[in-house]
């Protein structure tokens, strides 16, 4: 009876994890990681199928097969988490892993008949693969929790792969030690552990599906669609700790863009959204800030965690001439691109709203003093810098 139950449940639970991850990758096309986890767990419940269930006479076909579908399985798995860590898959390496175990299979199936090496051979294989997977990740740097998930994933495959072999060469569970393999103490340690670590696997791909997706939804709340820049409440959330955390002068500069209220009127407002798109990339490009928003309409923010007067000028002037170059559809050249800008470097531990509405009132005097200007919120240190439009 128990012999029935192990024999079924690796396929069946294979299958479901299969069906499960060709479901959401029906929702989520762009994580193609799902689609190939699907096609792992089909590989993993074919291999599951010939290897508990033997559906052809020949146990020789059963037992090629099932390491073949398992080898493919765990491929495919190790390819599922490179691709969703976005790092490229070593393919040639990949296939040097698979090629070598192939043949290493072969020989000791057609030329010397050794269950024990071919024992170790296919754990040997599966531990390269995850250990190059684990390896790789790691030299990305994990960035999230999900991240770290998969990575102790990845090392505990490595362990799982090398505990059989190990335990086979010592002869603690042995491949021979029944009246066939599929009676042997080897044969049911795998049947009794194979659910647990394909059903662990399943689900810590899952996890980081979890929280992949809900990191999604935060980075979505937290930024502008037409720009690509934070938005307030991520330049304030961002902002709010890097002031906690400053050890150098935090500094702030508003954005503001010159009479685009008449760039809407002319040109429409199509044309008006692709001018505040071209100045985002413009602020993120020349402004060299920690970190840029887009805070209000035509409204930009960016912040240093340490800088001084003169660099803050020197990052204006390059935004500055950006925007001059600037082209966008739909705009005759001659259309000069301004904006003024309000610079504030922060006094004594002022909070970020004491700090904005400081650099508001460096902006306001810039706008007051004819636009196209930097002005500096402490009135000492104030620099006039007109001069790209002619007329003043
Ligand atoms: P100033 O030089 O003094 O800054 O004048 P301005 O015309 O740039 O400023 P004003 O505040 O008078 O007008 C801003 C305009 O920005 C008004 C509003 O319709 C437009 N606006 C705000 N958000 C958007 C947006 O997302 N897309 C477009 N196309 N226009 C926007
Ligand atoms: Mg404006
Ligand atoms: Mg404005």
């Amino acid at each position: 009876m128990g012999q029935i139950y192990f024999a079924l449940v690796n396929p069946a639970i294979t299958a479901i994890f299969a069906g499960v991850f060709l479901f959401l990758w029906r929702r989520w096309r762009h994580r193609s990681q799902l689609l190939i986890l699907s096609a792992a767990f089909t590989m993993a419940a074919l291999g599951f199928v010939f290897y508990d269930i033997s559906p052809v006479q020949d146990e020789l076909v059963n037992r090629i097969v099932s390491n073949a579908s398992f080898l493919t399985a765990i491929t495919l798995i190790a390819v599922a988490a490179l691709v969703r860590a976005e790092v490229a898959v070593p393919k040639p390496w990949f296939a040097t892993v698979l090629g070598l175990s192939a043949l290493a299979f072969t020989w000791f199936q057609f030329v010397v008949d050794s269950v024990d090496a071919r024992v170790v051979i296919m754990g040997l294989s599966f531990a390269a693969l995850a250990m190059t997977v684990a390896l790789l990740l790691q030299r990305q740097k994990p960035k999230s929790t999900a991240d770290r998930m998969i990575i102790a994933a990845a090392w505990l495959g490595v362990i799982t792969s090398l505990t059989r072999p190990i335990l086979a060469l010592v002869g603690v569970i042995s491949p021979g030690d029944g009246a066939s393999v599929q009676q042997s103490s080897y044969w049911l340690t795998i049947q009794a552990f194979s659910p647990i670590v394909t059903g662990t696997l399943a689900l810590l791909f899952l996890a980081a599906l979890s929280l992949d997706t809900l990191d999604a939804m935060s980075n979505a709340a937290n930024s502008d669609y037409l720009s690509g820049l934070l938005n307030r409440r991520g330049f304030e959330g961002a902002v709010g700790k890097a002031l906690e955390n400053a050890a150098g002068k935090p500094a702030l500069i508003l954005v503001d863009i010159d009479d685009f209220k008449r760039i809407n009127d002319t040109y429409g407002h199509k044309v008006g959204d692709q001018v505040i798109a071209g100045v985002a990339r413009a602020l993120s490009t020349h402004g060299g800030a920690d970190f840029a928003a887009r805070i209000g309409g035509e409204e930009f923010a960016l912040f240093y965690a340490d800088s001084d007067v003169a660099q803050l000028q020197q990052n204006t002037n390059a935004i500055r001439s950006a925007l001059i170059r600037m082209g966008i559809p739909g705009i005759p050249r001659e259309h000069i691109m301004t904006a003024s800008f309000g610079i504030h470097c922060r006094r004594g531990d002022q909070g970020l709203s004491e700090m904005l509405s400081e650099a508001d009132r460096a902006l306001y005097r810039a706008k007051d003093l004819g636009k196209d200007r930097a002005e500096l919120s402490t009135p000492h240190l104030r620099t006039v810098e007109g001069g790209t439009r002619s007329a003043g």
